[in-house]
């Protein structure tokens, strides 16, 4: 029987809590030394893996999490890729949707776990998150079968449950279950046993070499539906002649109000070429384009149909299809289509 080496496993320090530890004299919270990970968390030297760690330059709170850092961390993955058999990205909460699922489209065709994680409460604290969700994201990242990654998608550990990280967002500011992944069920459940739903795991029938994409085009912006809207509002976003894709968050099952000058000001910038995905502004369910009569019009513009797409993951989606160029006559037909799991 072949021994299996060690699984080697990356971890990248973005920022954020889980990187904080708070000075019992002051109060105040100061970075955490990464490159001193196991010295601080003895508790890793007992998951059989060979943990390195990155750190950005510039640890950063999530809500300044921009396009540059995606590259950076994209391209990271990318170095690393050959090298490691999973990687594990520690990042502030708030924005971890969305980087989960701007990773998940940059990264084609990974075969590897990367699974983001974070906490509530930073890692020097008596009830801190931090440690459990570090060290079973990590356990998670190790997990092989028939000597190759079990996992292999971008993922979002967080109190307990591995999901689809472009499933996911944010519910809470302060209960440690702060993510929900409402339209797909939790790849894995941490208990007594790491219990992995392995058939819920994303295992695409098209495989091939990672292709690392960093080119995305963020000229896009997100128009949500509220009664009472000032018609000025939507012509403001919808007439801006540099975005050339929107985001819809329409009404329960992707509804909006039949006023013609709404209707007028979405198929006129459809018209201009502009890409407008319907999304629901509700939590969880999808969008049902001509269910009602309040949406047979936004099918005949008609509106791409983003079903069950979370917005975080469709204005990543917007983002990854125009900046590789996506044909304005396929664009539609290519965002329907479930790139990476993102989709029922
Ligand atoms: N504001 C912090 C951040 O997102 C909160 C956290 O770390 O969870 O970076």
């Amino acid at each position: 029987m072949a021994v299996l080496d060690t699984p080697r496993i990356l971890l990248i320090y973005t920022g954020g809590t889980i990187g904080m530890e708070r000075d019992y004299t002051s109060g105040a919270l100061r970075a955490f030394d990464f490159n001193n990970l196991l010295q601080q968390i003895p508790e890793l030297r007992q998951v059989d893996c060979a943990i390195h760690s990155v750190a950005f330059a510039q640890p950063i709170d999530s809500s300044n999490m921009d396009l540059p850092h995606w590259k950076q961390l994209a391209r990271l993955i990318g170095e690393h890729y050959d090298n490691f058999d999973g990687f594990v990205v520690l990042h502030g909460s708030d924005t971890m949707s969305y980087t989960a699922s701007a990773l998940s489209f940059m990264l084609e065709n990974l075969a590897k776990p990367v699974i983001l994680t974070g906490s509530q409460l930073p890692i020097g604290d008596l009830r801190t998150d931090a440690k459990e969700n570090l060290i079973t994201s990590i356990q998670l990242a190790a997990l092989r079968e028939n000597g190759l990654p079990l996992v292999r998608e971008v993922c979002l550990y967080f109190e307990y449950k591995l999901y689809r990280g472009n499933r996911t967002t944010k519910v809470n500011t302060e209960h440690f279950e702060a993510f929900e992944s409402p339209n797909y069920p939790a790849l894995a459940v941490s208990g007594v046993h790491l219990k992995v739903r392995r058939e819920l795991l994303w295992n695409p029938a098209r495989k091939g070499v990672l292709k690392v994409h960093t080119s995305m085009d963020n000229r896009i912006g997100v128009l949500k539906l509220f009664p009472g809207m000032h018609p000025d509002w939507a012509a403001t976003l919808l007439r801006n002649p540099g975005i050339k894709g929107m985001v819809l968050e329409t009404f329960g099952a992707g509804n909006a109000p039949t006023a013609s000058w709404l209707l007028e000001e979405l198929r006129a910038a459809v018209g201009r070429g502009m890409h407008i995905v319907n999304v629901t502004q509700c939590i969880g369910g999808s969008v049902l384009m001509g269910q009602y009569e309040t949406s047979s019009s936004l099918k005949d513009i008609p509106l791409i149909d983003g079903r069950d797409i979370t917005s975080e993951a469709a204005l990543a989606k917007l983002m990854y299809l125009l900046g590789a160029g996506v044909a304005q006559g396929s664009f539609k037909t290519i965002f329907e289509t479930s790139l990476r799991g993102e989709m029922s």
